[in-house]
């Protein structure tokens, strides 16, 4: 098979003539044989040619003019002449084969010429029926010769008549043999293309990794399949659906789906995992293209399957790729906002359910990077990384947005504010810990912004701008951690008229003092109170400190806030002493206020006016303020120190500081953070960091308060644990200076 397309026409003659009894060479004495020509009539021949030929010339013009009055023929003979060729030459040389006819030749060679004649009659597209139309002229005109010369011998004229007949025969046996074998030589032609082809076809069709099949869904049955669909499986233990026992059962019932589909009339594709037959598992697209008859009735689909495993791994690489962050293998930006549209979605459905989400981003990263290198600071974002994973839950989806920034995902909660404070505390005691840079320690500290679904927004998008600006919020305030409020928001109208009306509010005295209470545990007395602000908007009533606190920061109306706060609170101080209430009043300090150079220098003034000593003043600032830049508020507190002041550290716990660093600081009370305190005596962990922070207190010689003292089992703990100080609702809300002169006189003190 393979020379077959280099097979020569000759090749091809002898292929066809395999079957056959006689070849090319043989035939002329078959022909000779049955016809039973032999030498006689040659003799006879020779001995009338010339009686014969008579006459030849006018017979072969009634010849061609019987040719031309058929259509077939003549349109055939116009066809020629149409090319130049002349009817007379045709006349010429049909007497010329007259003339040999009769001349008796029963050679091969004379054989081959008449094959010959046979073949070109072909290529001219003459049937073999005008041929034989053309033999009976042949036989008419010379019977008639033969019944009718005169120069014939009545003796001879039947075995002449015999001979010319045998004669004619054999002239059109050889010239229909050489027609027939011509015939055969271009059907072998034809096969050899057609073979060809289907080669090239099937060469094609197993070198691409493609599968055709088209299947006959009416009988069910496979009309045609591809060579290397046979390596997957065999086609026809599988239909109608090729290779559907070898797809994973998992997979077959959207195959299947795929192909009723698919005879309703419609493309369909469809991937699924086929088993090899190595054992492995690959992905296979298929495609079912149905077929149509003319009844709109499928009755075939032709398929294609392809192996998309490579495909498929490269979409999950890219998807990957776009979905996870390169450095700490965190869910990125994209696929965290796919997750908290999930998250809302599922909240939606339930009226309890709440999403909260966290914005964070480490204070100062970029010095960091700057100082140490960026490959200290991705050290330090892959542990950031993982520390933040290990306080939470699998459910729960932690995300580097970039940079420094992270954020997480607690989707379906119930009490969002509990568990947001929950989590961010457990956050920041993950990241408390130093990190190891070489034999650096390095302490870090990180801003966190919450916003709750459906509270503060309903869509993804709101709730990420909004968690974003409580996390700015942070920076300006010293906190660690915020709620979103429209108070922070440069965005919302709310904050634009609060920002306009906190300007005024001073000079309007719209401000407002509450006390509350602090006590010594040990003997449960007085000691002190904190001063903490209210607005008291003429349209909004009394608004808490969070609300406008970080408004008043970013604005700078924080320092004649700060300072009319110490002025009222030292002046409510004189009151109490000379009502015998010798009260040490505290003020909480925001950093953007300690930051004013002038700020030691105001507060000496506003006790020498008020005739306060400076021992009944006490400042409450937080871990941060300290942090954010020891050297210019060490020497600060030194100054505030030396005049008597006293310092407090507020919401300890929940910054970054650890004890040893703050040793270096003039301070004289830490304020252990609520949120340690409000569940010590359910929460084992809870009251471990109350224990230990007080014990490192005292060790280092500080003076500990609690707050957020709620109940009495808080106050008996921290009892035991040998608490110095003690402040709470359960002592003591807040209360208006009225109302706390009321109560001071209700105390154990009175
Ligand atoms: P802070 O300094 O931590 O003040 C204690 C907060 O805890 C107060 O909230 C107080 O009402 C609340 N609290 C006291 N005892 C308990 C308790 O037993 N349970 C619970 N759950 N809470 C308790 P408030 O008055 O709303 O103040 C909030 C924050 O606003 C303060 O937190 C402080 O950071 C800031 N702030 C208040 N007044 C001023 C001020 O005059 N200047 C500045 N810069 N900030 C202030
Ligand atoms: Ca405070
Ligand atoms: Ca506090």
């Amino acid at each position: 098979m393979p020379s077959r397309h280099n097979s020569s026409a000759q090749a091809g003659d002898e292929d066809l003539r395999e079957n056959r009894a006689y070849s090319t060479a043989t035939i002329s004495q078959a022909f000779n044989d049955f016809l039973h020509l032999g030498k006689l009539d040659q003799k006879i021949l020779r001995q009338y040619h010339e009686a014969l030929l008579q006459g030849g010339d006018r017979f072969a013009k009634v010849f061609y003019d019987y040719l031309l009055a058929a259509p077939a023929t003549a349109k055939v003979l116009d066809g020629y002449q149409a090319a130049g060729g002349k009817i007379e030459n045709l006349v010429k040389r049909q007497l010329q084969h007259l003339w040999e006819l009769l001349s008796g030749r029963i050679d091969d060679e004379s054989a081959r010429g008449l094959a010959h004649v046979g073949e070109v009659h072909y290529r001219h597209g003459i049937e073999p029926v005008w041929i034989m139309g053309a033999y009976l002229l042949y036989l008419n005109h010379l019977q008639t010769r033969i019944r009718t010369s005169p120069q014939i011998d009545d003796a001879h004229r039947p075995a002449l008549e015999d001979s010319v007949t045998k004669l004619l025969f054999r002239d059109m046996g050889l010239q229909l043999e050489g027609y027939w074998d011509a015939s055969l030589r271009d059907l072998e032609k034809e096969k050899d293309k057609v073979a060809e082809l289907q080669e090239q076809i099937t060469n094609l069709l197993s070198n691409i990794p493609q599968l055709l099949w088209s299947v006959d869904v009416i009988n069910n049955r496979p009309l045609y399949v591809s060579p290397s669909a046979y390596e997957i499986c065999q086609m026809d233990i599988d239909m109608p659906i090729p290779c559907l026992g070898w797809t994973v059962p998992e997979d077959r019932d959207t195959v299947m789906l795929a192909w009723q589909n698919a005879l309703q009339g419609n493309k369909v594709e469809v991937e699924s995992r086929v088993k090899q037959p190595d054992g492995g598992l690959r992905w296979f697209r298929r495609i079912f293209y149905p077929y149509t008859n003319a009844e709109k009735k499928v009755v075939r689909i032709d398929g294609l399957m392809e192996d998309t495993t490579e495909a498929k791994k490269m979409i999950d690489r890219l998807h990957t790729l776009a979905t996870t962050d390169g450095l700490t293998g965190l869910p990125n930006r994209t696929l965290f906002n796919d997750r908290l549209i999930q998250a809302i979605a599922a909240a939606s459905r339930h009226e309890k359910k709440q999403v909260v989400l966290m914005m964070m981003d480490l204070d100062r990263f970029k010095d960091i990077n700057d100082t140490l290198g960026h490959p200290a600071g991705d050290r330090i974002l892959v542990e950031v990384a993982q520390r933040l994973q290990s306080v939470l839950r699998d459910t729960d989806t932690l995300a580097r947005l970039g940079g420094d920034e992270f954020a997480v995902l607690l989707p379906d909660v119930r009490d969002g504010r509990k568990t947001a404070d929950k989590i961010v505390k457990k956050i920041m005691h993950g990241l408390g810990a130093p990190f190891m840079i070489g034999d650096n320690e390095l302490y870090l500290e990180l801003g966190i912004g919450v916003a709750l679904y459906p509270e503060h927004g309903e869509d993804a998008a709101l709730l990420m701008s909004r968690a974003d600006v409580a996390m700015y919020g942070t920076k300006n305030r010293d906190v660690s951690y915020l709620y979103y409020d429209a108070a922070l928001d440069p965005n919302t109208q709310q904050r634009l008229q609060l920002a306009g009306e906190l300007r005024h509010a001073v000079a309007r005295e719209e401000f407002t003092l509450h006390y509350q209470p602090k006590i010594d545990i040990e003997t449960g007395l007085v000691t002190g109170a904190e001063a903490l602000i209210r607005w008291n908007h003429p349209d909004r009533g009394l608004i808490p400190p969070d609300q406008f606190i970080p408004l008043a920061e970013r604005t700078g109306m924080i320092r004649p806030i700060t300072y009319w706060v110490i002025e009222s609170a030292t002046q409510q101080c004189q009151t109490w002493r000379e009502a015998g209430w010798p009260l040490r009043v505290a003020v909480n300090i925001s950093g953007r206020a300690f930051q004013d150079p002038a700020f030691v220098g105001h507060i000496e003034s506003i006790l020498q006016k008020n005739k306060v000593p400076a021992k009944c003043l006490e400042i409450e600032i937080t871990e941060n303020i300290l942090l954010a830049d020891i050297e210019h508020v060490s020497p600060i507190l030194e100054k505030i120190n030396r005049l008597g002041i006293h310092i407090a550290i507020d919401d300890f716990g929940t910054g970054y500081s650890s004890l040893a660093y703050l040793k270096k600081l003039p301070l004289h009370t830490l304020k252990i953070d609520k949120s340690f305190v409000l569940d010590m005596v359910k929460d084992e962990n809870d009251a471990v960091i109350v224990r230990s922070t007080i014990d490192l207190a005292h060790n280092l010689g500080y003076q500990v308060i609690a707050e957020g003292i709620e109940s009495k089992d808080t106050l008996d703990l921290l009892r035991t644990l040998g608490c110095d100080g003690g402040q709470g609702f359960y002592i003591s809300h807040p209360l208006p200076s009225e109302h706390f002169v009321q109560w001071l006189k209700n105390s154990p003190q009175a």
